[in-house]
C-alpha cells in the first residue's frame, strides 16, 4: 500500500502555464486526507515552491534544490547540503569566462548575473538563424520560466554571491548545443560534482551527496515509510534517482522515453493531469482492499 508520493514539479505537477491545476491540488488534498504523505521533489529553490504551491492551496514538505534541501510542512529546514564554498566558486568562474546565463541557488535567494537577459537574447538570436526546427516561441518559453522564479536576485558577478551564504545548486543555461555539451561534459567528470539535466537546455552541478533520491529516502526513513510504499511521480533524468527507489515508479505521458523506460508505469501529461490520474489510481486501489 502506497503511504507516502513524492511529485516532481516542471513537467510533472506543473501545467505548461507552470501551475498546479486545480484537479492536481485536488487529488493532492484527497490523498493527504486518506493519511498520505505527499511531498514535492523539485530543482525549484524552497521559496520559489513555497509562491506556488500557496498558489494553489497546497501545503506539503519540500525536498528543493534536487536534494540538496528539505523542509517540513511548516517551512522548517529539515536537512540541507550545500557545495563546498571553493567548488562552486571554481564553477561559476568557469561559466561566467564562457558567458553562460546562470542561477545560483542559496538559502536566501537565487543570484543570477545582471546580464543574463542580455546574454539569452544573443544566443536566442544566433541559434534561430541557424536551426529552423525551433521556434522563437519555443525559445522565449524556456527564458520566460527561469526567468519567473520567485527570489531572483541580479548581480554584477558571481564574485557577489554572499561570502556565509549556503549554495545548494548551480544550473547553467543555453540554447547552444555544442556550449551546454561542453559545460556538461566537464562537470560530469569531476568526482566532486553531481551533475544533472533537468530540462533541454540546462545543467545543475550540486554536492555529490544531493540527489533526489537521497532525499526522498531520508524523508521516507524519518516518517518510518519504507520505499517499497512510496510512490514516485516524474519526468525528466533528475527524477531517475527518486524513480529508481521508489517501490512505484511513475512517468509522465510527456517524459522522454528514457524515464518511462525505467519506470513501472505512464501516467497522463502534465496538460492531462497526469499526476491527478496517478493519485486517484492509489486512493481507487486503496479503497478495494
Ligand atoms: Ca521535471
Amino acid at each position: 500500500m502506497i503511504k507516502m508520493i513524492a511529485v516532481d514539479l516542471d513537467g510533472t505537477l506543473l501545467n505548461y502555464e507552470g501551475r498546479i491545476s486545480p484537479e492536481n491540488a485536488a487529488a493532492i488534498r484527497d490523498a493527504q486526507s486518506q493519511g498520505i504523505l505527499v511531498t514535492i521533489a523539485t530543482g525549484r529553490a524552497y521559496y520559489d515552491v513555497q509562491q506556488i504551491c500557496r498558489q494553489a492551496d497546497i501545503l506539503t514538505p519540500v525536498i528543493g534544490a534536487n536534494g540538496a534541501t528539505m523542509h517540513d510542512q511548516s517551512g522548517s529546514s529539515l536537512h540541507s547540503v550545500p557545495m563546498p564554498r571553493d567548488k562552486a566558486m571554481e564553477v561559476l568562474e568557469w561559466l561566467e569566462a564562457q558567458e553562460y546565463y546562470y542561477e545560483v541557488m542559496t538559502d536566501r535567494a537565487i543570484y543570477s548575473p545582471q546580464n543574463g537577459h542580455e546574454l539569452m537574447t544573443i544566443e536566442m538570436d544566433r541559434v534561430l538563424s541557424s536551426r529552423t526546427d525551433l521556434s522563437l516561441q519555443t525559445l522565449l518559453h524556456a527564458a520566460e520560466k527561469q526567468y519567473a522564479q520567485h527570489g531572483i536576485l541580479r548581480i554584477p558577478s558571481y564574485q557577489n554571491v554572499p561570502l556565509d551564504a549556503e549554495i545548494y545548486n548551480i544550473l547553467a543555461f543555453s540554447f547552444m548545443e555544442p556550449k551546454l555539451e561542453a559545460g556538461r561534459s566537464r562537470f560530469r567528470q569531476d568526482a566532486e560534482l553531481t551533475l544533472v539535466v533537468s530540462a533541454d537546455h540546462n545543467f545543475e552541478v550540486e554536492h555529490p551527496e544531493a540527489s533526489k533520491g537521497q532525499a526522498l529516502a531520508r524523508m521516507a526513513e524519518l516518517h518510518g515509510i519504507p520505499l517499497s510504499e512510496v510512490m514516485a511521480v516524474g519526468d525528466s533524468y533528475n527524477d531517475l534517482s527518486m524513480l529508481k527507489i521508489a517501490g512505484r515508479s511513475v512517468a509522465m505521458g510527456n517524459a522522454h522515453q528514457q524515464i518511462k523506460d525505467a519506470c513501472g508505469e505512464v501516467t497522463l501529461s502534465n496538460q492531462e493531469n497526469g499526476v491527478a490520474h496517478a493519485i486517484r489510481q492509489v486512493l481507487e486501489s486503496s479503497l478495494q482492499v
